[in-house]
């Protein structure tokens, strides 16, 4: 059972392995993102009272320029605390939807470091992460509140406004009809994937080259950055390869069988075999 989780530390092809959360490490088919869908559409409605025919299609459209739609409502002149939203959004999930996974877990448990790179918050990270069983499977979380830290002055101005529907908010829907027109896009104070100065915070965090780090996600646009920024990269949900992804993955499972190099170890090391009792090493939840 020991050798379960014993790495050959020496010539390890990678000094870090990145792991995006959700749809990652748990199929998209649990559900769980639709319900996460439902209740920012919800907090959009109830909360910042956007009219309903809007929602669903501001809520894609944000997504999409901004990286999340919450950053995107923050950019666009809405005014709400990011611990309410997250409370609302996360609060109420079926967590019961995600199962133990015991089979990832023995994967992970023999693989070099591992973290969590999300753009979800701490408290949403932490549920998953017990529900999955893979509590102890990390060595840090870099989570929202990680790359959004409290003391930053733009998170600080959010947190200090209760919910309240701003009067001056940006015509996204005008941008969205008349995508050439002069209108300039309103900048979020929120850092996340899939932009730059994400990755690059990480990297300070996680202190490794970035051509050391293998990285995996299932969002492509997350994997491009991560692979212009010198990432290696791995798209988990599909077997379909596609611009920026080195190796691509039906299922989190599959890594052995797509990345075999990572169990490959090196005789000629010197020996620095070591254990890795990841129940003892781990802090997994800032
Ligand atoms: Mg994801």
């Amino acid at each position: 059972m020991e050798n379960e989780y014993q790495y050959q530390a020496s010539k390890a092809k990678y000094e870090c392995l990145l792991f995006d959360l959700d749809d990652t490490l748990y199929p998209l088919s649990s559900g769980l993102s639709v319900e996460v869908t439902k209740n920012i559409q919800e907090y959009m409605r109830q909360e910042l009272g956007i009219k309903e025919n809007k929602v669903a299609e501001l809520c894609v459209s944000l997504y999409k320029t901004y990286g999340t739609t919450m950053a995107g409502l923050k950019a666009i002149g809405y005014n709400f605390d990011y611990d309410d939203f997250h409370s609302f959004v996360h609060g109420r999930l079926p967590y019961d939807l995600l199962k133990p996974d015991p089979v990832l877990r023995g994967l992970l448990l023999s693989l070099p470091v591992r973290k969590i790179f999300t753009n979800s918050d701490k408290a949403h990270a932490s549920r998953v992460l017990h529900r999955l069983g893979l509590e102890d499977c990390f060595e840090g979380v870099i989570s929202f509140e990680t790359l959004n830290p409290a003391d930053n002055k733009d998170d600080s101005e959010a947190r200090g406004q209760s919910t309240n529907p701003s009067t001056n908010i940006f015509d996204f829907d005008e941008h969205i009809r008349q995508p050439n027109s002069d209108m300039v896009l309103p900048k979020t104070p929120v850092v996340c994937k899939p932009f730059q100065d994400s990755f690059e915070e990480v990297f300070k965090i996680v202190d490794v080259d970035p051509q050391n780090m293998l990285f995996f996600d299932d969002s492509t646009r997350n994997l491009l950055t991560g692979k212009q920024l010198g990432l290696q990269t791995v798209l988990v949900g599909t077997s379909h390869r596609t611009k920026g992804v080195d190796y691509a993955l039906e299922s989190i499972h599959n890594i052995k069988e797509a990345l075999p190099e990572l169990w490959e170890t090196n005789n000629n090391a010197e020996g620095n075999t070591y254990s890795r009792n990841v129940a003892i090493e781990t802090t997994v939840i800032a």
